[in-house]
């Protein structure tokens, strides 16, 4: 097991990011229904990867703007 993203899928029902991934080598298809290992309901993989990369993006925009504010602060330091 490899963390390659921060990005964590997530159940439309229970919130929970267990899923009951298909055997290795076969990758979800777009289209495809993943069944959560918590309570069990299918969550449209669609739907999911799309809320997940628009998680993804305020990820990187929250990172953004800490580098800008470290940014801002070392400034004011070097003017003080
Ligand atoms: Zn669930």
């Amino acid at each position: 097991m490899e963390e390659s993203t921060k990005v964590s899928l997530q159940c439309f029902f229970c919130f929970s990011d267990q899923f009951v991934l298909p055997d290795e080598g076969k990758a979800i298809l777009s289209g495809d229904l993943v069944e959560c290992a918590n309570c069990g309901r299918l969550n449209d993989y669609d739907s999911l990867m799309r809320v997940a990369k628009r998680k993804g993006i305020e990820w990187v925009e929250e990172q953004v703007q800490e580098m800008v504010d470290d940014f801002t602060k070392q400034l004011k330091n070097v003017f003080k």
